[in-house]
């Protein structure tokens, strides 16, 4: 055993001396032949980041400039605003939207942040109004986009015009009020509406009413047809406390399937793309 290790030592000294030496030899030469080494570098973005509470966050690289559009919204079939429930899309995009805001998870905007996705933010008035400054935040630090979910959450369905149209333009003014933007997208509470829903919401300002084809429930990617998402979903989840698990479950979902989510306004342009 010493023997061997004495070898090994007196070998390792002989590397260690062959590459001492060599560049001693160097400035005796008189003609040298200097050899250019361009060495290419190039950074592979990375797939996913330490997220808050040591969670890792898949990273999604964008497809293309966010903020550009690449489909035109549905035309109105009647003259009101058009009700979409899915993006028709070949591209494998899927499409994220936050609802209500009534839990202001201390971790959205991180979450949201490094994973590079800009969800679609639908808000109440009555949520948005405990705590201006982190739907804010989610604007401006993290863009995603802010739309009406009506101001107090009630079921529109079979109520007046009167009544709905409060619910719904007092959301959009309140809304701009304080993000300094119009709402465009109006998306009714539980998903309910009617024709004089649909009246109003156009009568109000807005440009599509969205609904939804995948939900995230406590973890839980849940799908309304097949067993994973497909390109054009739009996935419903919301503010609660389990905002860290839905999330994520969407994020690897998405990242096990190939998609990428991407702008919901991007695919429902009213200029031409
Ligand atoms: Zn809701």
């Amino acid at each position: 055993m010493r023997r061997i290790g004495v070898a090994v030592a007196a070998a390792l000294a002989v590397v260690t001396v062959a590459c001492t030496a060599e560049p001693k030899a160097l400035p005796a030469t008189t003609t040298t032949t200097t050899t250019t080494t361009t060495t290419v570098t190039t950074t592979t973005p990375p797939t996913a980041v330490p997220g808050p509470g040591g969670t890792t966050v898949p990273v999604f690289q964008h497809p293309y400039k966010y903020g550009t559009p690449q489909a035109k919204l549905p035309a109105s079939p009647d003259g009101l605003l058009p009700v979409v429930r899915r993006i028709e899309t070949d591209k494998p995009y899927v499409f994220i939207t936050i609802d209500d805001g009534a839990v202001r998870h201390p971790a959205a905007l991180e979450l949201m942040k490094s994973s590079q996705t800009q969800p679609s933010l639908f808000l109440n008035t009555k949520h948005v109004a405990e705590q201006p400054a982190f739907f804010k935040a989610l604007q401006d630090d993290a863009k995603s986009t802010v739309h009406a979910h009506t101001a107090n959450h009630p079921n529109l369905q079979g109520k007046g015009y009167e009544f709905q149209k409060q619910e719904i333009c007092g959301n959009a003014d309140y809304l701009q009020q304080q993000t300094g933007v119009r709402p465009t997208l109006f998306r009714p509470p539980f998903g309910n509406y009617d024709g004089t829903t649909r009246k109003a919401a156009t009568d109000c300002g807005f440009k599509a009413l969205i609904m939804w084809t995948a939900a995230v429930n406590d973890g839980v990617v849940q799908f309304q047809a097949g067993s994973k998402l497909v390109p054009g979903d739009i996935v419903l989840m919301h503010f609660r406390n389990t905002f860290v698990e839905d999330f994520l479950a969407f994020l690897n979902h998405c990242k096990a399937h190939g998609l990428t989510p991407v702008p919901l306004e991007d695919f429902l342009s009213t200029t031409l793309p």
